[in-house]
């Protein structure tokens, strides 16, 4: 079942996923599950550690367009057409793309 639309997490973890229940993505909905549905919502995930980042000149394209296209609030179908990439791989530049921005503030 991963057929919910594309959410913001109601956690507050940040991050983006199909709407697994209750407003969370997968990964939240499945530690939620884990600890047995406790009402404050799920337990805090583990820190990412190795966030996957795009490799090669193609790679690094793809992720800049991605950066131009949320800059100009473009929707997730018009992400898709453009780049001409699955769900599943605009998440994985949606994480690698907050993964660079979080890196660029902090410096
Ligand atoms: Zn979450």
């Amino acid at each position: 079942m991963r057929h919910g639309p594309i959410v913001t997490c109601a956690c507050g973890c940040g991050s983006t996923g199909h709407n697994e229940g209750n407003g969370y993505i997968t990964s939240c909905y499945d530690r939620w599950r884990g600890a047995g549905y406790p009402k404050e919502g799920p337990p805090p995930a583990r820190p990412k550690t190795n966030p996957w980042r795009p490799t090669g000149p193609r790679g690094a394209a793809t992720l800049a367009l991605y950066g131009q296209l949320v800059d100009q609030r473009a929707t997730q179908a018009r992400i898709r057409r453009e780049i001409g990439l699955s769900d599943r791989q605009i998440l994985r530049y949606a994480a690698a793309w907050r993964a660079q921005q979080e890196s660029e503030a902090n410096q």
